[in-house]
């Protein structure tokens, strides 16, 4: 077996997660998509950052709109629904036959 270099992609898209350094620190929101090629997840309402953009079909009058950008994966942590921000773990389901993701603190399913 060989070991995982790194851990960063255990996150998922719709976790729900906190921001734990920057200027949106203690921030939390849901994540709308990761880019696995640069490790990094637009979160939901987070990083807003203004843009300028074009007239295209979606925005009529183009100008300045607001976007959420990018938030580096080791920026975040997910969230548990009882103790927090805390580590991802796993456990073999022999029920569901697969890994179930937990949290490190509590065991609590993620
Ligand atoms: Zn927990």
């Amino acid at each position: 077996m060989q070991k995982m270099k790194k851990n960063k992609y255990k996150l998922k898209k719709n976790d729900q997660v906190k921001i734990i350094t920057g200027k949106n620190i203690d921030n939390t929101g849901k994540i709308l998509k990761i880019n696995k090629a640069n490790g990094t997840a637009i979160i939901e309402g987070q990083n807003m950052v203004k843009k300028a953009m074009r007239q295209n079909k979606q925005n009529q009058k183009g100008g300045i709109v607001e976007i959420e950008a990018p938030v580096k994966l080791s920026n975040i942590m997910i969230l548990c629904k009882k103790c927090g921000p805390t580590r991802i773990g796993f456990k073999n389901s022999d029920a569901q036959k697969k890994k179930l993701r937990i949290c490190k603190k509590c065991g609590e399913e993620l």
